[in-house]
């Protein structure tokens, strides 16, 4: 519907993908508890899922914001993972090129699972880490460009942009068509 149709009690259920240690459940953490706690979570533990609200234009929008629990490897996000997903932040880590270089795949694997109307958003975390570097700004731009989707850069440690990609996907989920 239009926006005038928004629902602001529906919870959009949002999940976190990419491969282990970008910084998924980082990034939750420090989004809803806004702190960032060194070292790795477990990865088979995760957090389980995480409710927000954030405000749009003084409109209320709920997110069931989901972590996976250890399930990053291909083909192991289930369907169940993906299918009442309304939106997606799929995360790379800025210092490691093969986590930007499966990007392609996880959006491979989006395009199979989750629902054709998904709301997706790029991001390229721990841009804190400036000095170990690998995946250029201008690549993290160009990739998302391929695929029509938004990008930004974030750093869960600092916190640099966390609520602003939260804000950006709940802005999209309650202006689409
Ligand atoms: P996940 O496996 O994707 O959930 O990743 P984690 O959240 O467990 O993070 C993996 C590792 O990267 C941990 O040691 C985190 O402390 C670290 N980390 C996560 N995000 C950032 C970040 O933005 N900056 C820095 N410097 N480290 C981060
Ligand atoms: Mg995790």
């Amino acid at each position: 519907g239009t926006s005038r149709d928004f629902n602001e009690h529906v919870l959009h259920k949002t999940i976190l993908v990419g491969d282990s240690g970008v910084g998924k459940t980082s990034l939750l953490v420090q989004f809803d508890q806004g702190k960032f706690i060194p070292g790795s979570f477990s990865a088979t533990v995760g957090i389980g899922f995480t409710n927000k609200v954030v405000t749009v234009d003084g409109v209320r929008v709920k997110l069931q914001i989901w972590d996976t629990a250890g399930q990053e490897r291909f083909r192991s996000v289930t369907h169940a993972y993906y299918r009442d997903a309304q939106a997606l932040l799929l995360l790379y880590d800025i210092t490691n090129k093969s986590s930007f270089d499966n990007i392609r795949a996880w959006l491979t694997e989006i395009h199979e699972y989750a629902q054709r109307d998904v709301v997706i958003m790029l991001l390229g975390n721990k841009a804190d880490v400036s000095n170990e570097r690998v995946i250029r700004s201008e690549d993290g731009e160009t990739l998302a460009r391929e695929y029509g989707v938004p990008f930004m850069e974030t750093s869960a440690k600092t916190g640099m942009n966390v609520e602003l990609a939260f804000l950006a996907i709940a802005k999209e989920l309650k202006y689409r068509a």
